[in-house]
C-alpha cells in the first residue's frame, strides 16, 4: 500500500478502505508516513468529506492508536458526557454529581483549559488539595463506593489524535466534520464509555459559529455511537453568551457550587437538567424526560446534589472547608468593574472576546504548558435582553496585574454591542439530536 495512492484516491472524492485508514494512523503513528503526506490527506479529507463508515472506521483506528480505559469492574451503565467547549461552561462541576445522586455511575475523565475554553480539572483544583491525579484503582474504586470520580487523563490515550490535532492546527483543517467527529469520539471510546451524551455547542463562543454545522456535528457524532454501538445523544445548545455570570477557575467553582444548591443561573441549571435528564435516559431509564428533569430538579432542592459533591470533594481530598465556607476561596487582587458607554439594551455579546478577555486576564493558557492563576476571571453583569444606562457596570474583572486587567477591560467592552431596540431572545437549547432507531 502507498500513501501517495491513498492521497490520490482522496483528492478524487473516493471512499478509502478500512485497510487504508488503518495502515494511514498505524503508519502515521509510527512515523513511517511523513507529516507532509498527512498533511495532504487532510486537506483532501476537508475538501472531499468521509462517508459514515470511513468516519467510524477512524475513529476505532483512531482510539485503538493507544492506551484504552475499562471501566468493566465498574457496575452499570458508564455514561461519558463530552463539551465541545465554551465560555462559562461548567456543566461537567453540576452535572456529574447531579446524576451521581440520582444513581448513575459518574467515571469521568477531563481536561485543562486551552484557548478561550475552560477545563474541568483546572477548575477542580482551585479547591486547596483536590486530586485530579488520582490512580486507576482509586478512581475506579470512588465510582463503585461514591458513583463519581473526576480526575485527569492518564495514560497514552489517542496519541494519534494528539498527532493529527497539532498537523490540523497548522494546515487550517481543524474545522472539518469527519476530522472533529473521529477527534472527540475516539477519546470517549478510548476512555470506556458505554454510552456518550453530548454537548455540542454553537454561537460566538463555541467553535462551530452556525447552528447548521453544530446539528451536522451532532449528527455525525450520534451516527458513529450508533455505528460503534455506543448509544449516543447530542444537546445542541446555544453558546451566544457565556454560561450563567462566572468566567474563571475559581469563579465557577463558586457558581457551581450556586448552582448544586438551588441558587444557580436558570440559564446554567436548565441545561445541566436537559444533559442529566439525557444522561439518566442513556443509563436505562426509560421515564419521559421532564419527569427526569424533575427528579434532577428535586435532587437538587433536597440538598442530594451539593451533598453528592462534598463528598466527591472529600473523597479526594479537597478541603471541605471551602466547600462549606466558599469564602475561603482565595480572592484576586483587584476588582475592577467595566462600564456601559451607552444607553440601551445588550443586544450581542462576542463571547469568544469574553474567554480571550479571561485567558489575558491569566484564567486560560495560550500555549499547553502556561500556568494559570486560579482566582483571576470575570462576572458578567448585564447579558443579551438586559437594559443598560451609561455608568452601569456590564462585568466585573477579577485580577492579579493591572497591565493584563487594563487589555481585558477593552476587551470585554468591545465585546458587548448596546443597541436601541430590544433583541429577540435566543433559545438555550437547539435541539436535541438522537439515533434514528431510538
Ligand atoms: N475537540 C476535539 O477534541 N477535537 C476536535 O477536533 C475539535 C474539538
Amino acid at each position: 500500500m502507498r500513501m501517495y495512492d491513498i492521497i490520490e484516491k482522496k483528492k478524487k472524492g473516493e471512499e478509502l478502505a478500512k485497510e487504508e485508514i488503518d495502515f494511514i494512523i498505524s503508519g502515521f503513528c509510527s512515523q513511517k508516513i511523513p507529516d507532509y503526506q498527512i498533511a495532504a490527506l487532510l486537506m483532501a479529507i476537508y475538501f472531499k468529506g468521509m462517508s459514515l463508515r470511513e468516519t467510524s472506521e477512524l475513529t476505532v483506528a483512531m482510539a485503538n492508536s493507544g492506551d484504552k480505559v475499562s471501566l468493566s469492574e465498574i457496575e452499570g451503565i458508564k455514561v461519558d458526557k463530552h463539551s465541545t467547549g465554551g465560555v462559562g461552561d461548567k456543566t461537567t462541576l453540576i452535572v456529574a454529581p447531579l446524576v451521581a445522586a440520582a444513581g448513575v455511575p459518574v467515571a469521568k475523565m477531563s481536561g485543562r483549559s486551552l484557548g478561550h475554553s475552560g477545563g474541568t480539572i483546572d477548575k477542580l483544583e482551585s479547591i486547596d488539595g483536590f486530586r485530579t491525579n488520582l490512580s486507576r484503582e482509586k478512581f475506579i474504586g470512588s465510582v463503585n463506593s461514591l458513583n463519581i470520580a473526576i480526575t485527569g487523563q492518564t495514560g497514552n490515550l489517542v496519541p494519534a489524535d494528539k498527532k493529527i490535532y497539532a498537523l490540523r492546527d497548522v494546515t487550517a483543517t481543524i474545522d472539518s466534520i469527519p476530522l472533529i467527529a473521529s477527534s472527540i469520539m475516539s477519546k470517549k471510546i478510548a476512555g470506556g464509555a458505554d454510552a456518550i451524551i453530548l454537548d455540542v455547542k454553537t454561537g460566538s463562543g463555541a467553535f462551530m459559529k452556525q447552528p447548521d454545522m453544530a446539528l451536522k456535528l451532532a449528527r455525525v457524532m450520534v451516527d458513529i455511537g450508533e455505528h460503534l454501538e455506543r448509544k449516543t445523544i447530542a444537546v445542541v445548545s446555544n453558546m451566544d453568551q457565556p454560561l450563567g455570570y462566572a468566567v474563571g477557575n475559581s469563579l465557577e467553582v463558586l457558581e457551581a457550587i450556586d448552582t448544586l444548591k438551588g441558587k444557580g443561573p436558570k440559564d446554567l441549571e436548565e441545561i445541566c437538567l436537559v444533559l442529566g435528564a439525557y444522561m439518566l435516559k442513556l443509563s436505562g431509564r426509560n421515564e419521559d424526560i421532564d419527569i427526569l428533569k424533575n427528579e434532577l430538579q428535586e435532587l437538587i432542592k433536597n440538598g442530594e446534589a451539593f451533598e453528592k459533591f462534598r463528598e466527591m470533594v472529600k473523597n479526594q481530598e479537597g478541603n471541605i472547608e471551602m466547600i462549606d465556607n466558599p469564602d475561603l476561596f482565595k480572592k484576586a487582587k483587584l476588582k475592577i468593574p467595566v462600564i456601559a458607554e451607552e444607553d440601551g439594551f445588550v443586544t450581542s455579546i462576542k463571547t469568544d472576546s469574553i474567554g480571550i478577555a479571561s485567558m489575558v486576564l491569566g484564567a486560560g493558557r495560550e500555549e499547553k504548558d502556561a500556568t494559570i492563576e486560579l482566582d483571576v476571571g470575570i462576572i458578567i453583569e448585564k447579558k443579551i435582553g438586559d437594559r443598560v444606562s451609561k455608568g452601569d457596570v456590564i462585568a466585573w474583572m477579577y485580577a492579579n496585574d493591572e497591565k493584563k486587567a487594563e487589555t481585558a477591560k477593552k476587551m470585554i467592552a468591545e465585546a458587548y454591542s448596546i443597541e436601541e431596540k430590544e433583541p429577540l431572545q435566543s433559545q438555550l437549547i437547539i435541539s436535541i439530536v438522537e439515533s434514528t432507531a431510538n
